[in-house]
């Protein structure tokens, strides 16, 4: 699926508010959400084994059979809560979610 950035809906929120969360049930590793965003907030790389490990075994076939590569956040901070990449995702596999910092007392 393309999704021309350009076209983005205005964004809801500053960064660092609201996050996209992968799921790695869902997640093929296709890269529209990398094509899409435009704080670039995704990579694709391959599954990190802890991850790869707290899946179940079909869900653990389905990765082996897409290459072991999942979308990645490492610039979750810089999401603007856009949307894109939720209606891009082919698989369904990107929500989005309010960021839970530990409170200061
Ligand atoms: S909602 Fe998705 S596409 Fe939009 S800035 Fe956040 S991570 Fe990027």
């Amino acid at each position: 699926m393309s999704v021309d950035p350009a076209a983005a809906p205005a964004c809801k929120q500053p960064a660092g508010v609201i996050a996209p969360l992968v799921d790695l049930r869902r997640c093929e590793g296709k890269g529209d959400c990398v094509r899409v965003c435009p704080e670039n907030v995704f990579t694709i790389e391959r599954i990190a084994d802890a991850d790869y490990r707290a899946l179940g075994v079909l869900h653990r076939l389905k990765q082996r059979v897409h290459g072991m590569m999942v979308a990645h956040t490492p610039n979750a901070d810089a999401c603007r809560s856009c949307g894109l990449c939720v209606s891009a995702c082919p698989e369904h596999a990107i929500t989005l979610g309010r960021i839970q910092r530990p409170s200061i007392l």
